[in-house]
């Protein structure tokens, strides 16, 4: 064992220990492509030695990696900051000690080294840090129980979302090339005119354009008794408290240019842009990143409150650890984007904007990442119709478009009915209406039976 392990990871939690408690930031780190592709390396990396390993080797493994997702399973990892970096600590020296005993003690070493793993804020760095320090063979195991993990977590997402009682599932579809990988199936019977469901957009963004006469949260067109502006800026206005409200927590305290007190300069350019582009996907992702923050610290409210009903409700306790970057990841992916010299600019602005706000920005939001995100609010989202004459630029970003002849008032992606997977208008069994504002009723237009899939008329 060479001595470095300590020190470096001491070092490294003062910084993240320092900065707060960021789990979306492993999240992050462990769908991040890059990460994947790591992983995957690791994983070839670990097979290879697997065939050159003795049986008998390969089969103790096995028992052991079966062994410690066991114990991880009954774990009561602990909750605060200071107690997981208590335990983190003493599970690093007891893996350390094991280790030092030499080769015979690593494969115990793996139990202690993987529960440190599981209270670290980021894996990653950790990660790394493991693969510098630890025995070639304790970090392959190590790295192969992660992905395991990872991969149950990723299976149990449809057990729990959408909610069961919907009454509606995600289903993978047959592959076919330039076809969504991923729709929505009934799981029950529904009847002409039922209604399914009716669902808030994920993240939605206003037409630039229509700042001012229209709610920047739900699309409502303003009326002029009744409108709520920012308290700290001009730019946007709301139809109600409670939409100035959820706007101003879930996203606009993160974009707003604050041009009644403190202008910022770097809120105005973001501002600028989008009105002078009439783009709306750069406010979508600066909005799911921010949404990304709020979720976090939401979560760690909740959490508290979780503490004592625990067991009262494991199963919408499970539903509401996924976050943001959980569904995104889930949407099927669009046409795969190169980095131009529009999306460098973008992602520049957005940097500069959540410099301040989003721990971890610069790192994260890399050209993949960005491109990535571009591509998926591209292929999922709908243009929220309206039956206004609406005198603005059409905007040529894609989204899906519901009724044809008008301008509509803006993008928004939905969990679930981002999955409807389009049809011709024979074909389609449910109608997407909206009510004047960007929230959804999803009605059926035919008898839908259980297990046959969900389809809407869009282009
Ligand atoms: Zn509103
Ligand atoms: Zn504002």
């Amino acid at each position: 064992m060479k001595p470095t392990t300590i020190a470096l990871i001491s070092s490294a939690i003062v910084a993240t220990f320092g900065i707060g408690y960021l789990v979306y930031f492993d999240q992050k780190r462990r769908t991040d492509p890059n990460f994947k592709k790591q992983l995957k390396r690791e994983r070839k990396k670990a097979s290879k030695a697997a065939k050159v390993s003795q049986e008998k080797e390969l089969v103790t493994v096995e028992a052991l990696v079966k062994n410690v997702l066991e114990i991880i399973n009954k774990e009561n990892f602990p909750e605060t900051p200071e107690a997981k970096e208590a335990y983190f600590m003493e599970q690093v020296s007891m893996g350390e000690t094991l280790c030092g005993q030499g080769e015979a003690y690593y494969e115990q070493s793996v139990e202690p080294f993987y529960k440190a793993l599981r209270v670290y804020p980021a894996p990653l760095e950790l990660i790394m840090l493991y693969q510098k320090t630890l025995p070639e063979k304790v970090f392959r195991i190590v790295v192969n129980i992660m992905a395991l993990e990872q991969q149950k977590r990723q299976a149990e997402f449809y057990n729990h979302f959408p909610p069961p009682e919907l009454g509606v599932k995600f289903q993978e579809l047959p592959v076919e090339s330039d076809k969504p990988v991923r729709g929505l199936t009934a799981t029950k019977d529904f009847a002409v005119e039922d209604v399914l469901y009716t669902e808030t957009p994920f993240i939605a963004a206003l037409h630039p354009q229509l700042e001012t006469t229209h709610c920047n949260y739900c699309m409502r067109v303003l009326d002029e008794e009744n409108k709520v502006e920012c308290s700290n800026c001009d730019q946007v206005e709301f139809c109600s408290t409670q939409c100035e409200q959820a706007g101003s927590q879930n996203y606009h305290v993160f974009m707003c240019t604050n041009n009644k007190l403190e202008p910022s300069t770097v809120a105005t350019e973001f501002s600028n842009y989008t009105k002078a582009t009439n783009l709306k996907y750069p406010q979508m992702i600066a909005q799911f990143l921010s949404i990304m923050v709020a979720d976090e610290a939401k979560k760690n409210q909740d959490s508290v409150m979780v503490a004592d009903e625990a067991k009262k409700n494991k199963d919408s306790e499970k539903a509401s650890t996924y976050t943001a970057w959980d569904h995104i990841e889930r949407f099927n992916a669009g046409k795969e984007l190169v980095p131009t010299e529009e999306s460098a600019h973008e992602i520049k602005l957005i940097k500069a904007l959540l410099a301040s706000k989003v721990p971890g920005i610069d790192e994260f939001l890399s050209d993949d990442i960005y491109l990535l995100l571009k591509s998926k609010l591209n292929k999922n989202s709908y243009e929220v119709p309206t039956n206004e004459d609406i005198l603005i630029e059409k905007s040529n970003e894609p989204t899906r478009v519901l009724y044809t002849e008008k301008q509509g008032l803006g993008s928004a992606i939905y969990k679930i009915s981002s999955y409807i997977v389009p049809s011709e208008l024979e074909e389609a069994n449910v109608s997407i209406s909206y009510d004047k504002t960007n929230v959804i009723t999803v009605t059926a237009i035919k008898d839908i039976q259980s297990g046959q899939q969900i389809k809407a008329f869009y282009q």
